[in-house]
């Protein structure tokens, strides 16, 4: 997967995809992530990237110029391949599991993270999605591409070591992930469910789905919602 991200702050991906699981991805040749700094599509001599907004208002827009120049940039070097063009945006469709899985299925992803007041409109022509990292406003997309990023790249195949790992985890199933305990079995007087030490495997499953939908149920009744139940599921929730 190659991943290309358009920001004013190439510096900020430094360090963060330099540890863990992206680190690997890198090294292992799984994912190749450049940052593009675009303020060199900036125009004029001054290289400008933003301007007011027509009919006045509050702070400045980011130019269209820039972003679509850096977009053509990126075509000519790599035009054979289908991508997704994903624009930060506090206004988008907020970023979940789903949408991790599907950006990971994609051979390129170009994330486009704005600035100052926002993007001047005919950006968004651009772009195949416009996703949100959450509803909160922060300084600028650098972040929520970060986060985006990680949650993408730790599902490519071979990233995460061990596979079912990933498939287990909270959102994946569609559920919050169940309780987990490690040795010791008993620490300040709290004792690990016998369940999880009997060695019994279809009674530790069972369990294990029983407290998934017991936790979702209690943090995030909404999940349950939105899930069609089997009886004995709904029986687990009644007890
Ligand atoms: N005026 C904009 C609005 O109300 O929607 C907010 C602009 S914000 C200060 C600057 C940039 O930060 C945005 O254009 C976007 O790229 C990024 N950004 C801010 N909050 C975000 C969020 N929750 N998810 C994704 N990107 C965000």
């Amino acid at each position: 997967m190659k991943i290309d991200i358009l920001t004013l702050f190439p510096e900020m991906f430094e360090s963060p995809f330099n540890y863990s699981m992206v680190k690997r991805a890198i090294d292992g040749g799984q994912v190749e992530i450049q940052p593009i700094n675009f303020r060199q599509y900036g125009v004029g001599k001054h290289q400008m990237v933003d301007d007011t907004p027509y009919g006045g208002g509050a702070g400045m827009l980011l130019k269209p110029e820039p972003i679509f120049e850096a977009i053509d940039e990126i075509d000519k070097q790599t035009s054979a391949s289908k991508k997704r063009i994903i624009l930060m945006d506090p206004a988008g469709k907020p970023f979940n599991q789903a949408m991790a899985e599907d950006f990971s299925k994609e051979e390129h992803l170009v994330f486009i993270c704005g600035h100052y007041e926002g993007y001047d409109e005919r950006i968004r022509t651009l772009v195949t999605d416009e996703v949100s990292l959450g509803d909160y406003v922060l300084t600028g997309g650098e972040l929520a591409a970060m986060v985006m990023i990680d949650a993408t790249v730790r599902l490519l195949p071979g990233v995460v070591g061990n596979e079912a790992s990933v498939v287990e985890d909270s959102h994946s199933t569609g559920l919050l992930e169940h309780p987990h305990y490690t040795r010791p079995a008993v620490y300040k007087g709290m004792e690990v469910p016998a369940v999880l030490t009997s060695g019994h495997h279809g009674n530790i499953k069972e369990w294990r789905h029983k407290e998934s939908l017991r936790r979702t149920l209690q943090r995030r009744p909404d999940l349950i919602d939105e899930m069609e139940l089997t009886t004995k599921e709904q029986e687990w929730l009644d007890e």
